[in-house]
């Protein structure tokens, strides 16, 4: 079907071939519609599929590797091997029964957009040069920030992930403020300090407070230290609160903690990478009471919105930080600079040239609505529930560490052995059947089911944790 593409008046414009390396244009809309094909028949099984599967190196190097093709390969063959090797080898985040780490439960329609968008070949890095999906992301943006229930007139960027994010929050907060101590606590992505480390804030400028009995952080070890470094005549600089902690899913209590920045002129950061989305639901807004009160905020659309890797992205509240932190105009730039109402892209984080992640966004929104958004993130949230429910009706056998908290819940097998839990969920992982990782909250080893999947059945929680109840 033909689009209205503004055209120019131009003698014979196909008289070129389409693609500049030389393939045939009816070749590459058979190979398309055979990669649709493939993607929608995995989706499709899925379910019947490993939910992980991790290869040997020399194994998977001899069968993907080899010579360097200085020919042309048959692409067919070429796509099959992919698929049959390549892609088969991975976690797959999208699995109903893929409980480890964050799933990455991503849907058709926000494939489909960044299908659109690579076909384009789509730039978003400056208004001239990319005003129609500077557009979109604008718009997903505001959609986003009202979805969150963030203040009118904030601001965001859309990046690769969390880690990203958390790190263009942090670059921004040092932009408006200076330099400064920041402070995490034990339960903070460990991706955090990492971040602070490569801002070059000095090991004394990263504070990582003991957090609570909840795996919270406590605010009187978080008032303590901020009057310590006073008192040392060090400048207390950023909180990095957790919004849905990847550990336990526990939120750090943001407005007590908005009210120490706000008293003491400090930036809230909140890292709401896996768990900001709950707060799109009733029920989630009130978990994460306070959310809109951070300075800046990041999320991963990529975890808990429903889109395929790779999207992350950073809301800044005070309006024009994001531009006085990243801005930059150097002459070759000059004729693609801003005008009133548009936005370069490229001045609100350190990347330039970058793809729209926008675009999947949009069609995503458009195509199902923001109903249907909160409807599957509140599945998420009520699967983890019937976890908890499940675990519960066998006390002699399971011990809650930490309740259903957003679509995580963490548990203990009584009498455990030094091991056990990381090797029943190996176990079980091994099988392809479900996916389980444990973690280690202050020493203690617990096992984790991150539930937030809404093609996730009952059956497939209870099944998976029947299978982490037997030995072997
Ligand atoms: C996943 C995660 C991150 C890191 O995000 P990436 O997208 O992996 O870079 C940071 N913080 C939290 C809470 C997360 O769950």
């Amino acid at each position: 079907m033909p689009v209205n593409y503004p055209s120019i008046d131009v003698d014979d414009p196909f008289g070129y071939a389409a693609d500049t390396l030389g393939m045939d244009p009816e070749e590459m809309r058979r190979l398309g519609h055979k990669i649709v094909d493939m993607v929608v028949d995995r989706q499709l099984r899925k379910a019947s599929e490993h939910a992980i599967l991790t290869g040997d190196p020399a194994d998977l190097m001899a069968r993907l590797g080899g010579a360097l093709p200085e020919d042309p390969m048959d692409p067919d063959a070429s796509l099959e091997l992919m698929a049959a090797v390549a892609l088969s080898h991975q976690q797959h985040g999208d699995h109903p029964r893929y409980f480890a780490r964050v799933p990455g439960p991503c849907s058709f329609a926000a494939i489909l957009g960044e299908w659109m968008g690579t076909g384009f070949n789509t730039i978003s890095s400056s208004w001239g040069g990319g005003s129609g999906p500077a557009t979109v992301e604008i718009v997903v943006i505001e959609w986003m920030r009202q979805m969150l229930g963030l203040p009118e007139g904030t601001e965001g960027v859309l990046v690769s992930g969390g880690s990203i994010g958390n790190l263009t929050g942090f670059a921004a907060a040092r932009s408006e403020l200076g330099h400064g101590v920041a402070y995490c606590c034990d339960q903070t992505h460990s991706s955090l300090p990492r971040d602070l480390r490569e801002m070059g804030c000095p090991e004394g400028h990263v504070r990582i407070l003991e957090s609570d009995d909840t795996y919270r952080m406590s605010m009187s070890r978080l008032k303590a230290a901020i009057a310590e470094d006073k008192a040392a005549g060090r400048r207390p600089l950023l909180v990095v609160a957790t919004a849905g902690s990847t550990n336990t899913g526990a939120c750090d209590p943001l407005n007590e903690i908005a009210d120490v920045c706000d008293a003491e002129n400090m930036w809230l950061h909140v890292d709401g990478a896996y768990g900001g989305p709950a707060a799109i639901t009733e029920e989630g807004r009130k978990t994460l009471a306070g959310l809109h009160r951070a300075d800046s905020l990041t999320l991963d659309p990529h975890k808990w919105f429903f889109q395929p890797y790779d999207v992350g992205a950073c809301f800044v509240t005070r309006p024009g930080a994001l531009e006085r932190c990243y801005a930059m105009s150097p002459e070759y730039l000059k004729d693609v600079q801003a005008t009133t109402g548009a936005v370069n892209f490229g001045n609100r984080s350190l990347e330039l040239t970058r793809r729209s992640r926008a675009l999947k966004i949009w069609m995503s929104i458009r195509t199902y609505g923001a109903r249907k958004f909160r409807e599957a993130v509140q599945q998420g949230i009520d699967n983890a529930k019937i976890a908890e429910a499940h675990l519960r009706e066998r006390p002699d056998m399971w011990e809650i560490v930490t309740p259903a908290q957003i679509g995580v819940v963490c548990f203990s097998l009584r009498d455990c052995e030094l091991g056990e839990h990381a090797a029943r969920s190996k176990l079980v992982s091994d099988s392809g059947f479900a996916c389980v990782s444990s973690t280690s909250l202050k020493g203690r080893s617990v096992l984790r089911l991150c539930t937030i999947n809404p093609l996730t059945t009952r059956d497939d929680i209870i099944q998976t944790i029947d299978m982490l109840a037997r030995p072997q």
